[in-house]
């Protein structure tokens, strides 16, 4: 009997967990209110291992699932498309219906340079506000740091705009503040709900709550 207990219980706790989520209307990005852009660069997959774009094209599917369940879902891009990262992306069936823009182009030929901000860990710019009408540029890069920088030089050598994220402005990190491409995503998804960068980062980075400084966030290795 009391086993029976556990289970009703356990089976309620269940429903209770799963029902919003049922019955949570997805809202599609052409009728959202956000029209920032977050662009996935996927110009460095050869550099990557199979492994490491594996992992990379997870994290962006992972994006791709936070974007459907938020109540304005950003605008997502998935730049230079083709190749390696479209014979992975053919894995998941009917990836092409997705509510998401799958493009062959390199971002620079989407968008019009004056738009594009380079998100990268090294700029000297910090990010302020996200504005609707630029697209920010994910570097699509699982590389256990080997190639620091990369993604920055990329951008500079275009001549595009770089911006870092405001960490140090806002939560205390210690050490390494590169982060992996669904906790860049997800922070700006955040703060394009209307959440304070400070809050994006408390719920984002939940690890740097208690433990403010002793921090080690290995990119790539995070998820
Ligand atoms: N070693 C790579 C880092 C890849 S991290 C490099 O140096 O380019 C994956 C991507 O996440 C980066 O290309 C960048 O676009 C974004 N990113 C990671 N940490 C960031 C930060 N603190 N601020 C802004 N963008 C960041």
């Amino acid at each position: 009997k009391l086993k029976m207990a556990a289970r009703k219980l356990e089976k309620d706790d269940e429903d209770t967990r799963t029902a919003p989520r049922k019955s949570l209307k997805h809202v599609k990005m052409s009728e959202s209110d956000c029209k920032v852009s977050v662009v996935f660069d996927m110009q460095f997959s050869d550099l990557m291992t199979e492994r490491d774009l594996g992992k990379c094209l997870k994290q962006v599917i992972r994006c791709y699932s936070y974007n459907r369940r938020i109540p304005q879902p950003v605008q997502v891009h998935m730049t230079s498309h083709g190749g390696r990262v479209e014979a992975e992306m053919l894995k998941h069936d009917g990836y092409r219906n997705w509510d998401f823009h799958f493009k062959q182009e390199s971002y620079d030929k989407l968008f019009p340079l004056d738009k594009i901000i380079y998100l990268s860990a090294e700029s000297e710019t910090a990010l302020e506000t996200l504005e609707q009408d630029k697209a920010y540029i994910i570097g699509g890069l699982v590389d256990h740091n080997h190639h620091k920088g990369l993604c920055h030089a990329r951008a500079q050598e275009i001549g595009v705009k770089t911006a870092r994220l405001p960490i140090d402005e806002f939560i205390n990190m210690k050490t390494r503040k590169v982060l992996t491409v669904n906790h860049v995503y997800e922070i700006l998804a955040e703060v394009c709900q209307g959440v304070s960068w400070k809050d994006a980062f408390m719920k984002v980075l939940p690890e740097r709550k208690g433990a403010l400084d002793k921090i080690d966030c290995d990119n790539g290795d995070s998820s």
